[in-house]
């Protein structure tokens, strides 16, 4: 497509951010021009060679203050397919331990003068107040229970190529609503994109007032599961909680988990998506995960390269003083 043809604004204003904090600042033509951006780079993936070296000579930070596998491996391959200088902090062995605050934790980051900053951190937020000290684009890969930006995009990138389309769908998201950032950007992601949205959780995992994000709230599986399209489902955050908020893993497979038996009761066409990590056997069944026709769950962590590159390459042309993007 040339860029007469292009649905887009051109330029910085197809996407006016510098950094990608949240899901909820972002217009649906700017969610768009990301998974359009990102096509190209599922294609380079599948390529025996995998290389593209337009962040050449950028440094990229990937500062992970909490545990992650596939995230921060998708970020780090994604900004080394870019050709950037990838960098991984981790906490454990960060001066953070050393109870270094956050603020000067984000001074040293920026006077490493790195070009991109990805972020995950436990606390809602703290991504932002980093972002808000320093100079380069900053990614949040995860902040508390707030947002898991580059996940809803590489979720609906997922579905998109595999339905064709988001508009009209219904997706229903079940589990640990509660505690789960993932939920959180989803719900915005794929209602401005124009899906119908269904929750669905115990009580005591459904946040108060969740009605107010457009979607609509089930207890009980069975209902919520008829007549859907796709089936996100979300892992118990365990190391979120405090008390109890399921009686007993067994129970709430039986109440909650995506089995053969609940997933008969939708379509065959019916798609079925985790962010992982699953906890096989609770929230989803293995028979159920490893549906070759069915489950998108590989098929979601390659678009996360795809998107994470898309995100790095857009968020770095400032700096590249790419044309029309200065
Ligand atoms: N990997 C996702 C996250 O970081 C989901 C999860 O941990 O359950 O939020």
């Amino acid at each position: 497509m040339t860029s007469r043809e292009s649905p887009y604004p051109p330029g910085s204003a197809a996407f006016p951010h510098r950094d990608l904090v949240g899901i909820d600042v972002l217009q649906p033509h700017e969610i768009l021009f990301l998974l359009d951006e990102a096509a190209q780079w599922v294609e380079l993936g599948r390529r025996p060679t995998k290389h593209d070296d337009r962040l050449a000579g950028l440094t990229i930070i990937n500062a992970f203050f909490e545990n992650s596998t596939r995230t921060l491996l998708s970020f780090e391959i994604a900004g080394k397919r870019l050709g950037a200088d990838v960098v991984n902090m981790h906490a454990a062995q960060s001066s953070i331990k050393k109870g270094e605050t956050l603020i000067d934790t984000a001074m040293t980051l920026n006077a490493m003068h790195a070009d991109a900053i990805v972020i995950r951190h436990g606390s809602s937020g703290a991504v932002q107040l980093i972002a808000d000290k320093v100079d380069c684009p900053v990614l949040n890969a995860g902040d508390g229970q707030h947002e898991h930006p580059t996940q809803a995009l590489l979720d609906a990138l997922t579905i998109r190529n595999a339905k064709g389309r988001i508009d009209g769908l219904t997706v229903v998201i079940c589990g640990d609503i509660l505690h789960s950032r993932v939920a959180r950007s989803n719900i915005l992601c794929l209602t401005s994109l124009g899906a119908r949205v269904r929750v669905c959780a115990p009580p005591a995992l459904m946040p108060a007032g969740i009605e107010e994000m457009k979607v609509e709230v089930f207890h009980d599986f069975n209902t919520a599961i008829e007549g859907v399209d796709v089936v996100m489902m979300l892992r118990l955050q365990m190391e979120r909680m405090e008390g109890e908020f399921i009686p007993s893993p067994r129970e709430y497979r039986h109440l909650y988990g995506l089995t053969e038996e609940r997933l008969a009761r939708t379509s065959p066409d019916t798609l079925v998506m985790h962010p992982g990590p699953m906890n096989r056997g609770i929230e989803i069944d293995s028979t159920v995960a490893d549906l070759v026709d069915r489950s998108l769950i590989t098929r979601q962590v390659e678009m996360g390269v795809a998107i994470r590159m898309a995100c790095l390459d857009v968020l770095t042309r400032r700096t590249r003083k790419v044309e029309g993007w200065q």
